[in-house]
């Protein structure tokens, strides 16, 4: 299966249509040599009035693409530290993260092209007293200011020193992890052995996560992936905007999740257990990394979402990618959602389904599969699912030949089956897209 390996004629496609994105591949079109004839790597020496260039910008060679490096830069004043990265191509601001790891350590992650990063790892010339860095956008995302208090009042002449892998674009798999303390502030049963749960980290971690992208939650020496979870209808946000809210640190960020718990497990078990302050003492939250690409999606007649309890999770934020953008070109999304539940108002988030079902451009078809007394469990057959979509018009305007991508995530054997079902309604590899787990 093609998991996101995008052709040539694919990306092709995708410069034609940029227009009509949101976000596009324009990096693949950026002139270097208006980048490569200032540069030399300086490390980050400075003249005396902070003023100077403090990096760097060399060509690569990456996957057949010339990716430009970003323009890096450090200044100061009386208290502050200003570290400043510019990247030519378009950015948003979900595709950075940044943290300050033990005081002296600045890590800074931007999805350059997913699955693609660029990484920046320096270590600050002495631990700061204070670990709050604040984060400002500026010329359209494309630039980040990050700053950070001073431990004294003395100017540097060096902000510190890069790290091996410092500045460096590499697939974010690859990129080092890093972690940062956080604190469990909400839990709520979902579906029986499924939780919503909300994670709080501190002002030391800055970062929102890209569609369909995971972070890492660390409990001592033990970390997993897991997707967080993007709040669909206006309900939804106001409730746990109330949530944010009270149980806020300034410049905190809470992250939430659905998690299923499986009993005797490594993690999750451990993310229910009350201790002290209702969170494990040594919780870590961080390591935004992930592949897909909402580009994927280039020309999508009908999207089908394949989801297993908790699988509904990456999916989340791809719905309100799609919902919160009239003009981009999925034009329709099927929701096939799998739950061990009796009856479907138990389903996770039913009510958001039913109501996202009011548009024209959304079905849901739940399946929900215990047996409630006297009634068969619906269970999910290629036969049932090709019932389904049988009741589903055409997205308007599309004539014969229908453009059909398929996502499915959950569970091994759910995701397997899914496959199948998808194979078997004729889908290509390259239009199918499965996580696992
Ligand atoms: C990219 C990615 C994103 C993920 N996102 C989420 C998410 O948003 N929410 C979420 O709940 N999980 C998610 N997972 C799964 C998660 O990373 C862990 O694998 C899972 O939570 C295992 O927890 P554990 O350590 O407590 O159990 P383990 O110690 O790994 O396993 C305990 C027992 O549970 C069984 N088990 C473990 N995982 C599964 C499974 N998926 N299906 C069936 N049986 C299983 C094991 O076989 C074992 O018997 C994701 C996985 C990946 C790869």
């Amino acid at each position: 299966m093609t998991h996101f390996q995008f052709g040539k004629k694919f990306q092709q496609k995708q410069k034609r249509s940029s227009s009509r994105f949101q976000r596009t591949l324009s990096i693949t079109n950026i002139s270097l040599s208006s980048f490569c004839s200032t540069n030399e790597h300086k490390g980050f020496e400075l003249p005396g009035k902070g003023s100077g260039k403090g990096s760097a910008c060399c060509c690569k060679g990456l996957g057949g693409d010339d990716v430009a490096l970003p323009q890096v830069s450090f200044d100061q004043d009386e208290s502050n530290l200003f570290y400043k990265i510019e990247f030519a191509s378009e950015m948003h601001h979900s595709w950075w993260s940044v943290g300050l790891n033990e005081k002296q350590f600045l890590i800074i992650k931007a999805v350059v092209h997913p699955p693609y990063v660029w990484f920046g790892h320096v270590r600050l010339k002495e631990p700061l007293v204070d670990e709050c860095i604040t984060t400002e956008f500026e010329n359209e995302c494309r630039k980040i200011i990050i700053t950070m208090t001073k431990s004294d009042d003395t100017r540097w002449r060096l902000i510190g020193a890069p790290q091996p892998e410092d500045n460096r674009i590499m697939p974010s798999t690859e990129v080092p992890l890093d972690f940062y303390p956080a604190t469990i502030i909400h839990k709520e049963k979902l579906i029986s052995g499924h939780y919503l749960i909300a994670i709080r980290t501190g002002c030391e971690y800055q970062f929102s996560v890209p569609v369909a992208w995971h972070m890492m939650i660390r409990i001592g020496d033990v970390y997993k992936p897991y997707s967080p979870i993007k709040f669909i209808t206006a309900q939804q946000e106001a409730y746990y905007k109330i949530l944010d809210n009270t149980k806020k640190r300034s410049s905190s960020t809470v992250t939430y999740f659905i998690i299923r718990i499986h009993p005797g497990g490594e993690i999750t078990p451990k993310l229910l257990v009350k201790s002290g302050a209702d969170s494990p003492t040594d919780l870590e939250l961080g390591s935004v990394l992930g592949r897909f690409d909402t580009d994927w999606l280039y020309q999508t007649d009908r999207l089908l979402i394949f989801a297993g309890g908790s699988g509904i999770a990456p999916w989340t934020s791809l719905i309100k990618f799609i919902k919160d953008r009239p003009t981009f070109q999925v034009k329709q999304v099927v929701l096939i959602l799998s739950c061990r539940v009796r009856n479907l108002e138990d389903m996770i988030w039913h009510p958001v389904w039913v109501t996202l079902s009011l548009l024209d451009w959304f079905f849901y078809v739940p399946y929900a599969t215990l047996t409630s007394d006297g009634e068969e469990p619906r269970r999910f057959t290629l036969e049932s699912i090709i019932e389904d979509l049988a009741q589903i018009p055409n997205p308007s305007g599309t004539g014969k030949n229908l453009k059909q991508r398929g996502v499915a995530s959950g569970p091994e054997g759910f995701t397997d089956s899914c496959h199948s079902a998808l194979k078997k309604l004729n889908f290509d590899e390259e239009d199918i897209l499965l996580f696992r787990g």
